[in-house]
């Protein structure tokens, strides 16, 4: 980038300056932002683990894990253990495993 002359916002004091996106006025120490210079690079936010993510997908049934039965009643879908039979825990109907 060429060298050029920019005049500082605070103080108004007119300096040259080269080849760099910002700089301090050597008047009064003030920063300033050179118009037209290139964008400095961007911090990217590197984490993947952002807040706000989409919640984990439904679990699904794992060989040797709990077994996932569906009630014929209501439809709620819940873990059963190692039984034949179990009654939905939201309405009490037998379901069989
Ligand atoms: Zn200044
Ligand atoms: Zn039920």
């Amino acid at each position: 980038m060429a060298v050029r002359t920019i005049r500082c916002g605070r103080c108004r004091y007119e300096f040259i300056v080269g080849g760099v996106p910002e700089t301090t006025c050597p008047q009064c120490g003030a920063r300033n932002r050179i118009p037209g210079a290139p964008e400095p690079a961007a911090t990217t936010t590197a984490t993947a683990t952002a807040p706000g993510a989409p919640p984990e997908p439904e679990p699904e049934p794992e060989p040797g894990g709990p077994r996932w039965v569906v009630c014929p009643n209501c439809s709620y879908r819940f873990a059963v253990g190692d039984v034949e039979r179990v009654a939905c825990p939201l309405c009490s109907t037998e379901v069989a495993t």
